[in-house]
């Protein structure tokens, strides 16, 4: 895969060691075991994949290139270019500003824009009618659009449902850029309606299977669905496309769950005139990172720490993985371990901080797992690990355990 250019500040020696070390031993990615990093009295088990994907790695590059092309000129970006909290305000150090907080509410009104300015779309992409607004400025909206190709693919995947006349359903979480942007492409070419999880494809299927009232779809769908959709006759033929960064088993579950109310209703002989039935469209980021977790979940120990932005899909679900097996503290950054007793992190349940006294149990040696999310990055990751090193006389410094990675 293509390499980029990220500043140097979002490595970590450690943790670029330990990856090579695996990438050289398992070039084909199927070993999920994480890897030990023994302290002696802590041990941290590292997931096999983590950290930033190609998609976030190109969008920095971008924006950073971006920044130095154009001195003088003033640059937006059309909200957060990832989600995480450092990269953003780094991007803002260097006098990008946000034209859109990540839910789409504008902080600087479009109005203020003129054709010399230069805006940067995110790697989630956008959404045609902001593209259109951008260009009748005369502000173009190729040269700066760190667009992921993995989330085109998923705007691709829908086309070609449409062209073959099926609506498009999109699992995906409604107020995230990325899904607010495929659903605005989708809906360019077909009757389109977003469902957040399982919960809300069963209340979908009562439409299809005719439990509920079409007129009741309008308000239940209201800011899901594309303008002019008929929930009488858009609902005959099918087709399911992800956001790229949900659940893998959850993706799964409904496209496996819709295929079988179409089943139902149709018969299965005529399964493929109402389901288009194509693989989901999670990136390869989310499949491998999910794996690694279900891979790491197979070792014994105390806690887990995540560590990524609270607003990042993808790594509130490694979250989610984790939690239901042991404690598991999702922290945007090493600030949020405020001792060896307290730490602070995201229940993404509550949307809320909160603090937890004793996390760290009180044998030796402690078992500790690691992962962290497309946009964090390594760098976080390592100063997260050397913050609880640090409270344990190590028998083995991190230099010494990185030697061995080399
Ligand atoms: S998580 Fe996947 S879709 Fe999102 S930026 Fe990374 S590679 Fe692209």
């Amino acid at each position: 895969m293509k390499s980029f250019e990220v500043p140097i500040i979002y490595r970590s020696p450690l943790i670029t060691a330990v990856k090579n070390k695996r990438k050289e031993m398992d070039k084909m990615k199927k070993d999920f075991t994480p890897t030990l990093l023994d302290f002696g009295p802590v041990r941290i088990f590292l997931a096999r994949h983590f950290g930033f994907c190609y998609g976030v790695e190109n969008a920095i590059e971008i924006a950073f290139k971006t920044v130095e092309e154009n001195p003088g000129k003033r640059i937006f970006l059309l909200s957060e270019m990832i989600h995480n909290p450092q990269v953003n305000a780094d991007l803002e150090s260097h006098g990008i500003k946000f034209l859109q907080d990540t839910y789409g509410k504008q902080l600087i009104s479009f109005d203020v824009l003129n054709a010399d300015d230069v805006v940067i779309i995110p790697a989630f992409g956008t959404t045609l009618e902001i593209e259109k607004k951008l260009n009748d400025i005369g502000i173009p909206t190729e040269k700066y659009n760190t667009t992921c190709p993995f989330v085109e693919k998923v705007w691709n995947r829908s086309e070609a449902i449409a062209r073959n006349k099926y609506t498009v359903v999109i699992h995906g979480k409604p107020k995230h850029e990325e899904t607010r942007a495929t659903f605005s492409h989708a809906a360019a070419n077909a009757p389109s309606v977003v469902v957040k999880d399982m919960a809300q494809a069963k209340e979908l299927s009562k439409y299809i299977t005719g439990e509920k009232q079409h007129a009741e779809f309008y308000t239940e769908f209201a800011d899901q669905c594309s303008p002019g959709f008929n929930a009488e006759g858009d609902l005959e033929k099918i087709g399911v496309v992800n956001q790229t960064t949900m659940l893998a088993s959850d993706t799964q579950s409904i496209a496996d769950f819709l295929r079988q109310v179409m089943a139902d209703k149709y018969g299965s002989e005529n399964l493929n005139d109402h389901f288009a039935d194509t693989r989901d469209t999670l990136c390869y980021a989310t499949n491998d990172n999910q794996s690694a977790v279900s891979g790491m979940l197979e070792t014994k120990a105390d806690l887990a720490i995540v560590v990524g932005g609270y607003n990042s899909s993808n790594t509130s679900h490694l979250v989610e993985l984790c939690e239901k097996k042991l404690p598991a503290y999702f922290i945007n950054n090493e600030e949020k371990i405020l001792s060896r007793k307290d730490i602070l992190h995201y229940d993404f349940h509550t949307r809320q901080e909160i603090l937890t006294s004793n996390y760290l149990p009180h044998i030796e040696p402690v078992k500790i797992l690691v992962t962290s999310g497309a946009s964090c990055p390594d760098a976080v990751v390592e100063a997260v690990i050397r913050k609880i090193a640090g409270y344990y006389p190590l028998e083995k410094t991190p230099e010494e355990l990185m030697a061995h990675f080399k």
